[in-house]
């Protein structure tokens, strides 16, 4: 079957010409069945980047079960041993349990080494049967070859948005086939310097795709600090991001144009996790949530509408928020957005491609505070050029707009950010981070400084 140009198996219902929300699926078995791919989130996943003791729903995870939900088996199985507060002993005894004939786990920059050491740890107690380890995620799909050499228990890497392909991996999986030649995959053995392509659900495949699969999560279980109630999850509205802040890997990774789920399908999806799973609080994230503030003030209305009650939280630029938007999301139950301002110095926007200027950065955030929602608003410290009078002007900026929340972030070189693509911030050997510790004590003392001018009058409580 050809579906939307990726060649699905014929057992795929999933990609079927109407979307078929993942409640009308019958619930994976659990138990005997032997899973084909465990889809796991380690213990300790969360841990390597929040200090807060937050924790998320492995929702990429959970996007490439729901492709394969409908076949009633439990082939690809979400373990979020994580978010179930587990000890590796019990994760371990839990997957070797489902005898799988692979693990995929989503590997981010802070996660390189939980994943390898879960990788190669499976494979040894697996023993004598075969275990493969896929790799998906950010990290791999914008440095596969990285990941690989940094992993050396995985035996593949897919890049991008693994779903396009995930029923046919699933396929190769079952029936003991190489991966090789599967779009977007990096096998281990293959030889050559080309990368696989990066995958994209196309615009128009959205309708057909079912949300990610929260079925058996611990739903109650997840919480991050900007969450007002429990139970929260995340939710993934809309991927891809039409700006190019020089920072930001973000637009190589999901791309530039902005891709999703329509207004009724996000209603219907949040409507039954209210219903079905409790669920009160929601973090969109989307790179986004204003990227087409014509969709934004839509779903806000309906959300209002549909009498959802939840509280969320959202990213948005602040110069695309008017005050019928602002107004909009606080009636729909918004109390707080993160909007990142980077720097309060004209010519550092100007060098990032920031896309906004200052007084209309100040304004959108303005209008948020004058509706009610909160701003935690971010800074980025230490970018190329930065010197004590720019970190001053950021200081000054936080001072002027006095958001309820900040936080001033260390500049990383994402491998995939167009600083990193024109040369900043990367050594020889491909690894983030600045080339001297002289440049690194510098960042540390200017982070230093922003808090202890932007803490103790009130404001500029620290998001984590
Ligand atoms: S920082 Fe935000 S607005 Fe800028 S490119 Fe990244 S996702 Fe887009």
């Amino acid at each position: 079957v050809q579906c939307h140009g990726v060649s699905v198996s014929s057992r795929n219902d999933v990609m079927s010409k109407t979307r078929m929300p993942h409640y009308r699926f019958p619930r994976p078995s659990t138990g005997a069945v032997r899973a084909v791919i465990a889809l796991l989130q380690p213990p300790g996943s969360c841990k390597a980047f929040t200090r807060s003791g937050s924790s998320y729903p492995p929702l990429g995870l959970c996007q490439l079960a729901a492709t394969v939900q409908g076949r009633g088996n439990n082939l690809s199985p979400v373990i979020d041993a994580d978010g179930e507060g587990w000890s590796d002993e019990t994760t371990l005894k839990h997957i070797l349990s489902m005898r799988p004939k692979a693990v995929g786990m989503s590997v981010t920059s802070g996660t390189k080494q939980l994943c390898e050491r879960w990788g190669a740890m499976l494979k040894r107690e697996a023993q004598p049967s075969p275990l493969r380890v896929v790799l998906g995620g950010p990290e791999a799909s914008m440095d596969p070859r990285g990941v690989l050499t940094s992993c050396p228990s995985a035996d593949a890497v897919v890049r991008g948005e693994a779903e396009v392909i995930f029923p046919e991996l699933v396929d190769r999986l079952l029936e003991d086939m190489p991966l090789q030649g599967l779009r977007g995959v990096l096998e281990r053995s293959q030889e050559g310097p080309e990368l696989p392509e990066l995958l994209r659900v196309p615009k128009g495949g959205f309708p057909s795709l079912p949300f990610p699969a929260l079925n058996d999560l611990p739903v109650h279980r997840y919480w991050c600090p900007d969450a007002v109630r429990s139970p929260m999850v995340t939710f993934h509205s809309t991927r891809g991001c039409p700006f190019k802040c020089g920072f930001c890997a973000s637009p190589e990774l999901l791309g530039k144009k902005v891709r999703g789920w329509g207004v009724e399908d996000v209603l219907d999806e949040l409507e039954w996790l209210v219903q079905e799973k409790g669920v009160k609080e929601v973090s969109f994230v989307d790179d986004v949530f204003t990227a087409i503030p014509r969709r934004t003030q839509a779903l806000c209305e309906g959300m209002v509408q549909r009498e959802l009650g939840l509280s969320w939280f959202c990213n948005a630029r602040a110069d695309q928020v008017n005050a019928r938007l602002a107004d909009a999301m606080a009636a729909a139950g918004c109390h707080q957005v993160y909007i990142g301002m980077e720097s309060g110095d004209p010519e550092m926007l100007k060098f990032i491609s920031k896309g906004a200027k200052l007084p209309t950065l100040e304004r959108g955030a303005a209008l948020l505070g004058a509706a009610g929602v909160k701003r935690s608003v971010g800074f980025v410290i230490g970018l190329p050029g930065e010197t004590d009078e720019t970190v001053s002007r950021s200081i000054e900026l936080a001072k002027r707009v006095k958001p309820e929340r900040i936080q001033f972030s260390r500049w990383t070189p994402l491998a995939g950010s167009p600083l990193v693509k024109a040369g900043y911030g990367r050594t020889e050997g491909g690894d983030a981070g600045f080339h001297d510790r002289l440049a690194e004590d510098q960042v540390s003392r200017w982070l230093a400084r922003c808090y202890s001018e932007c803490w103790g009058d009130g404001w500029g409580k620290t998001s984590v």
